[in-house]
């Protein structure tokens, strides 16, 4: 190696040293004169020699990145949500089901909740290769080049470490960092943030990455996921995170029964308020590895971790006056104005009433003085009158009989909660809410097309429905609102890019009342196409996962819309995919009716790879060891789930090759 090269390395070395020192175990060991002085010649030298630059150095921490789309990559473990509980009474009834399929002498780890975005970092050969954000749990958006301007995350680590893993934690803004950026926008005029969960969340997703540098983001990790495991505990594995050098934090405690977590709790729920950021409730877990992988997961969230939220916090405050908002499906919502006051940090003047019986639940008079809560995320709601605080003479509130924005008698559907206005041709927040929901970031994608452009076209006349915008020209657009050549250009190519999204978000962009993002998705892989979801009836819609009568109703109702039904026309005439491709190939049926498991390291095939074989030859795959399932596939070194198998003595126990012979490969 030559010096160059060496003097590189050893500065980089020094400079992740003293990162690690300041940002993680909260020591400064030199002045930040000193610290500036060598990541300017760590710079210097990296501009001279280019050759030797590399995006893991620490000289990149401070940006100089611009990301104009967030890639969308697939998580390849899913990232799952957690279990709430709100009471000990919910932990006990937890750990009661835990002790019945485990045993009664379960170890727990008990950690805090951290309020704010979950994050999966792969790490290979001790390098930092790529952070993925939650997003739906299946797939998240690629943040590498933001979150590498975050100090406190090892961009490459030390000790012993697997050779490729995911780390999972979450990115939070700290308090100090979220005081100082406000004092910041306050002196540029600007409105201050208030809330660190969603700050921290928009941070990420700014596409300047020296911008993110700047808003003091941190992340403590908890969770690590590799093929080569290399300790058998929850409690292990953070210990093993802290020595590769992730931050960790010291607040996790090891519980050998519920009266310990219950006390962790409870220490917590007062003392949070101290802590430098903040925290929304505390995560147990079970210790074991192996336990927790006998556990499972369900659809949503693994069987071994529970979620204890911290009660919401409330205020009191007056109720001044009710606006009535008008949704693009046409549901109206009411809407209260509060005097304002302070709750959890933030000034809430407004808070969803929901519908009318809610506020016919609570007897809501005009000026009643009332109390509001806020829990996390969760827009602030009115959860209670004090009557006792009532005047004499007040008068109750009565639900609007008229749209408010277009004047036509509101209905309320038997069975359903929410009015709705009926116009749905002509009512504006409704037609222009569609064309909005349509061209939205989920549903088509089209991001040439913005609100304001949205409104635009509808006011000349231009875009009128849906379909309106596959008739758009270029030299309309100019012409109409004196365009830009280049952003007329921008807004057909978007446009005309939309026609490859896939029929599951076209059928969610086409906006059919209660049908979102996943239903919309299980629809498409049930039916394939638009026709075949059209031709179907109350009882095929209703035995689709996830899909109850409301939604079947929903269906059946757009459906029988003479209108829809020409819109789709176009649609189709225009290009848009109606029909799923079918990238599950059926090889066989020869599973069929039979049930699957896999454990222990597979070599002839990922575990992926595995699963989808079962379902191409019409198998199901299970989640865990019961009497319901058929086969145990057992790869190397397997995990509790043979076991058990064996002591079930209902379940056929294969190997790989046994399994491969099975399907006849
Ligand atoms: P929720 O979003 O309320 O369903 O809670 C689940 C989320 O809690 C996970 O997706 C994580 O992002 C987050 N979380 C925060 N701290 C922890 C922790 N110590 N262990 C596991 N999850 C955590
Ligand atoms: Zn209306």
């Amino acid at each position: 190696m030559n010096n160059i090269l060496a003097r590189i390395k050893a500065l980089r070395q020094d400079i992740n040293n003293l990162n690690y020192k300041y940002y993680v175990l909260d020591q400064s060991e030199v002045s930040d004169y000193e610290f500036d002085k060598m990541l300017e010649e760590l710079k210097q030298l990296e501009k001279e020699y280019p050759e030797y630059d590399d995006p893991n150095s620490p000289s990149h921490r401070v940006g100089g990145q611009i990301t104009k789309n967030f890639p969308t990559v697939v998580h390849e473990k899913r990232m799952y949500s957690l279990d709430n509980s709100y009471s000990f009474e919910d932990i006990k009834d937890w750990a009661e089901r835990i002790s019945k399929s485990i045993h009664d002498s379960v170890e727990y780890v008990c950690e805090l909740k951290y309020d704010g975005l979950s994050i999966s970092i792969l790490y290979e050969n001790g390098v930092l290769k790529q952070a993925i954000t939650r997003g739906d749990g299946f797939q998240g958006d690629d943040v590498t080049p933001n979150v590498r301007t975050i100090r406190s995350v090892p961009l490459e680590l030390s000790g012993k470490y697997p050779e490729r893993f995911f780390i999972r934690g979450e990115i939070i803004m700290p308090k100090k960092s979220l005081e100082k950026l406000n004092i910041e926008r306050i002196k540029e005029g600007l409105e201050p943030y208030a809330n660190p969960r969603n700050t921290a969340s928009g941070s990420l997703k700014l596409q300047d990455n020296t911008e993110v540098a700047k808003r003091g983001l941190d992340c403590y990790l908890y969770y690590i996921i590799t093929e080569d495991m290399q300790y058998s505990t929850q409690w292990d594995s953070l210990r093993n995170a802290k020595e590769m050098g992730f931050k960790v934090g010291n607040y996790a405690r090891l519980c050998s029964g519920l009266d310990e977590v219950y006390k962790f709790i409870e220490h917590w729920n007062t003392e949070r308020h101290h802590l430098p950021f903040e925290i929304d409730g505390i995560v147990v877990k079970v210790n074991s590895i192996s336990e927790q992988e006998e556990l499972g997961y369900t659809a949503k969230s693994p069987r071994w971790s529970i979620a204890y939220k911290f009660k919401a916090e409330k205020a009191e405050t007056q109720l001044l006056s009710v606006d009535y908002q008008v949704g693009r499906t046409g549901a109206i919502t009411p809407v209260a104005n509060l005097k304002p006051v302070q709750l959890a940090g933030t000034t809430v003047k407004r808070a969803s009433l929901h519908n009318e019986d809610f506020i016919a639940n609570l007897d809501l008079r005009s000026n009643d003085i009332v109390f509001v809560e806020k829990g996390g995320e969760i827009i602030p709601k009115i959860v209670d009158v004090n009557y006792d605080k009532r005047e004499p003479g007040t008068v109750k509130l009565e639900f609007i009989k008229n749209c408010p924005v277009c004047g036509t008698p509101l209905i309320r559907k038997e069975g359903e909660a929410a009015h709705f206005c009926p116009n749905e041709e002509n009512c504006l927040p409704q037609v222009v809410g569609r064309l909005e929901h349509f061209v939205s970031r989920k549903a088509m994608n089209i991001d040439s097309v913005g609100a304001e452009t949205v409104l635009m076209l509808h006011e000349k006349n231009l875009v009128r429905t849906i379909a309106d915008f596959y008739d758009l020209r270029k030299e309309l657009l100019i012409d109409l609102d004196r365009m830009a050549d280049k952003s007329a250009q921008n807004m057909i190519n978007g446009i005309e890019k939309s026609k490859e999204i896939p029929f599951e978000k076209v059928l969610y962009a086409l906006g059919i009342r209660h049908v979102g993002e996943t239903t919309a998705k299980k629809l498409a892989k049930r039916f394939k196409s638009i026709d075949k979801l059209r031709e179907a009836d109350m009882e095929d819609l209703v035995n689709t996962e996830d899909v109850g009568e409301k939604i079947a109703l929903s269906i059946k109702e757009y459906f029988s819309n003479q209108e829809h039904l020409e819109l789709i026309e176009r649609l189709r005439k225009s290009g848009l995919q109606f029909e799923s491709e079918d990238t599950q190939t059926v090889i066989s049926d020869i599973l069929a009716g039979k049930s699957f498991l896999f454990t222990g390291k597979l070599t002839a095939f990922t575990r992926e790879q595995a699963e989808e074989m079962v379902e191409q030859n019409g198998g199901k795959n299970a989640s865990a060891v019961s009497k319901n399932l058929n086969y145990l596939v057992v790869g190397e070194k397997p995990g509790s789930k043979f076991k058990k198998a064996q002591q079930l003595g209902t379940v056929t126990i294969l190997d790989e090759y046994q399994f491969l012979n099975l399907i006849d490969i």
